[in-house]
């Protein structure tokens, strides 16, 4: 299906932050008019699933953007969170993978979240990267053609 993406991205957002009043959420969207052939189910699915790992893992402020760049229409999605060591970054995206969290951080789930996630945006023929900071916060970037 056709959307205008950045709407479509815009009313994610807007339902999460009535779901979550208490986290700040900054957006800057820069990529109006842009239609791209998305399933919108799966895509929500997605974004959510990237916003409520940011909640859980001990965000106050996420800030989202949307970008076009180099023909890639780009949304970061940065938390302030707890953060993932270095080298086990690379493991996010596995089937089941969890960050032993110890007694830092007490939350339960599946490690499916994101290896979902990693699904549906290669499907749409996108990627998905992260960049973080233990103790800072973690930046996804999810890259998709335009
Ligand atoms: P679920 O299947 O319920 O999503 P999950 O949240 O543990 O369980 P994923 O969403 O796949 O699984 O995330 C995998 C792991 O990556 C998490 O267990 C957590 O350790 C780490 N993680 C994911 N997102 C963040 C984030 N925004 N900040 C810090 N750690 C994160
Ligand atoms: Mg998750």
């Amino acid at each position: 299906e056709t959307i205008e993406t950045e709407d479509f991205i815009a009313t994610i957002v807007n339902d999460f932050k009535i779901t979550y009043p208490e986290i700040d959420i900054k957006t800057s969207f820069q990529t109006q008019n842009t239609n791209l052939v998305l399933d919108k189910f799966y895509l929500t699915t997605a974004l959510l699933n990237v916003l409520e790992n940011a909640v859980k893992y001990g965000c106050n402020t996420i800030t989202i953007k949307t970008k076009i760049h180099q023909n890639q229409f780009s949304i970061s999605i940065e938390d302030d969170g707890i953060g993932i060591e270095k080298k086990k970054q690379s493991l996010l995206f596995e089937k089941f993978y969890r960050v032993e969290q110890g007694n830092l951080h007490n939350t339960k789930g599946l490690g499916l979240g994101l290896y979902y996630v990693d699904q549906i945006i290669k499907a749409h023929q996108g990627s998905i990267n992260v960049v973080s900071d233990l103790g800072k916060g973690t930046l996804f970037t999810i890259l998709l053609k335009v």
